[in-house]
């Protein structure tokens, strides 16, 4: 234990120290989630994200929406490893014909009222990948979508933006 504290102190910290966040819809409050999450959804809005045949370039886009700078979690917004506690499916890539049937069952899992987001151009419309022997193409060729965020991949305002229209 002595050992790893002294490597600690002798290390110190490596990381570098988080960017300042420019973005002025972050800086400005222009996107006004915590009212609408408390009217809505009492700040419970809880979500399961599920790729459904995504590069993961989505998925890292939606990382960053928890990070320290966009924090979803002051607009009420976070994420459940359950569909069972889920108030909106997040669903990223062309559907795969794999996971096809795991997501209708995750559809099928999450308790109504429900909303299912599509992110990306390939959940939009199935983006580059588009409909073939392996892809059914966006998400909406499989479960209904509420709200689509289109981008290759969307920034993580992009994706707080498409949470927004929920409310509006
Ligand atoms: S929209 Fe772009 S980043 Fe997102 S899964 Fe498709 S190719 Fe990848």
């Amino acid at each position: 234990m002595i050992r790893i504290l002294r490597q600690i102190f002798r290390t110190g910290i490596v990381t570098d120290p988080a960017p300042r966040c420019d973005d002025p819809k972050i800086t400005t409050g222009e996107i006004t989630l915590p009212d609408s999450v408390l009217k809505r959804f009492k700040r419970s809005l809880t979500v399961r994200e599920v790729d459904a045949g995504s590069c993961n370039g989505c998925e890292l886009e939606i990382h960053a929406i928890n990070n320290p700078i966009y924090n979803c979690e002051q607009f009420g917004i976070h994420f459940t490893a359950s569909p069972r506690f889920a108030d909106i499916l997040l669903v990223t890539g062309p559907v795969t014909k794999n996971m096809e049937i795991a997501l209708r069952r995750t559809y099928d899992a999450v308790p109504t009222p429900k909303l299912v987001i599509a992110v990306g151009d390939c959940g939009c419309n199935g983006g580059i990948f588009g409909e073939s022997y392996a892809s059914l193409g966006g998400v909406d060729k499989v479960i209904p979508v509420d709200i689509y965020i289109p981008g290759c991949p969307p920034t993580p305002t992009d994706i707080l933006n498409g949470f927004y229209k929920i409310f509006l």
